[in-house]
């Protein structure tokens, strides 16, 4: 990749987003990239994220959280290796109600300001949907090709992949390949509650997950019946019991909080070998395949009209122009989500490799500026007839 031909000023990339971690979650790979390969990379966020939930009651009140948002852009900032960061002051969640043209006339000052050659934003379908992504994306769109017979910018929408990988199928994997049982420290239930809830409501992954109660007394899982779900133990305790053939039922295990239930079924496809019951009341982080849940949920209204499926089973909008790999960049990410600690309190070495770099380890753009003739080669693999929108 080469971003400082020769006589030339390195390459300036800047982001313009609505929140601070949109930066890290959208393209913190790309920004890392390019950033560790020369580029001067900036990050403006228009908001300071006043409405974000917090996650963490040790690190922010509401009074507090603005200024401990900004602060958390500055340190994901350095993880990602940008040359600048910066909050505006505009409300969160009010962004669509703001003034047109100001905030068209504040872009545009941004960006003429930064002079970039790269600008990657949002585009109309939000990445998750949110009015305040969508309305940046309009505006930084608008602007950039105002400005585009002065200064040749390229533009970049984000977009966001529905990924067909389901972490129930992966996690279960991995904890069957352990030497060592596995036991999730406190931090960890709470890491993977977080972790696992947000990547699948985003489309990183394509389970359903939810968490359930059971009360003293209940099968969470009965022997012999077909293994669909994973359960990783909130709190409460399980007695696992195996049923002989004559009808004899004895304990041979039992498990805690922090622990996987149902991995092996998961793994191999087999039946469940034996009963779980909760030996007192139980919450559970259940996951389940989307597909065999449900349809219809968000993420099907926000699915673009013409999508291709990739070799890898994700399915993109037809527009997509441009992956770019980021697998080396994974670690950079995962940091910086980490260093928006109010919203993502997760240790970033809690989660295996191989999972993050499915997950995290290509970013996915569409071209807009400068206009290009629609390929239309993408449009035909979905079935419908090329050469339109
Ligand atoms: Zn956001």
């Amino acid at each position: 990749m080469s971003v400082d031909p020769p006589g030339r000023r390195p390459l300036r990339l800047l982001g313009v987003f609505a929140h601070p971690d949109d930066e890290t979650i959208c393209a913190g790979g790309t920004l890392a990239k390019y950033a560790s390969a020369g580029a001067e990379v900036g990050v403006v966020s228009l908001t300071r994220g006043g409405a974000g939930q917090i996650r963490d009651a040790a690190v922010a009140t509401r009074s507090t959280l603005e200024a401990v948002r900004a602060r958390e852009l500055d340190a994901a900032g350095a993880e990602l290796g940008l040359t600048r960061t910066r909050c505006l002051g505009h409300p969160d969640g009010g962004l669509s109600d703001l003034d047109g043209d100001s905030l068209l006339a504040q872009v545009s000052e941004i960006v003429t300001e930064f002079e970039p050659d790269v600008v990657i934003t949002f585009g109309p379908d939000g990445f998750s949907g949110h009015p305040d992504h969508v309305a940046v994306g309009a505006a930084v769109t608008e602007a950039c090709y105002r400005l585009r017979s002065a200064t040749p910018i390229r533009l970049f929408h984000c977009h966001l992949p529905r990924s067909g990988m389901l972490l129930r199928d992966r996690l279960a994997a991995w904890v069957v390949e352990l030497t060592t049982r596995f036991q999730g420290t406190r931090e960890f239930v709470r890491a993977l509650s977080v972790f696992s809830r947000e990547t699948a409501a985003l489309g990183y992954a394509a389970d359903f997950i939810d968490v359930e109660w059971f009360p003293a007394g209940s099968y969470l899982v009965e022997q012999g019946e077909e293994a669909t779900a994973m359960y990783f133990l909130l709190s409460g305790s399980v007695e696992i019991r195996r049923e002989d053939a004559d009808g004899r039922v004895r304990v041979v295990d039992r498990s805690g909080p922090g622990e996987f239930i149902g991995e092996e079924g998961i793994a191999t496809g087999r039946p469940r070998n034996a009963h779980v019951v909760a030996l007192d009341d139980v919450t559970s982080l259940t996951f389940l395949a989307a597909e065999s849940f449900s349809v219809g949920g968000r993420q099907d209204q926000a699915l673009p009209l013409l999508t291709r499926t990739l070799p890898s089973g994700d399915r993109v909008d037809a527009r997509v122009s441009t992956c770019i790999d980021v697998s080396d960049f994974v670690g950079h990410k995962i940091r910086a989500t980490a260093a928006h600690r109010s919203q993502y309190p997760i240790d970033p070495a809690m989660f295996p490799d191989s999972i993050l770099r499915e997950m995290f380890g290509v970013e996915y753009f569409i071209q807009v500026l400068p206009e290009r003739e629609l390929d239309t080669s993408l449009l035909d693999d979905d079935g419908s007839a090329g050469g339109g929108q």
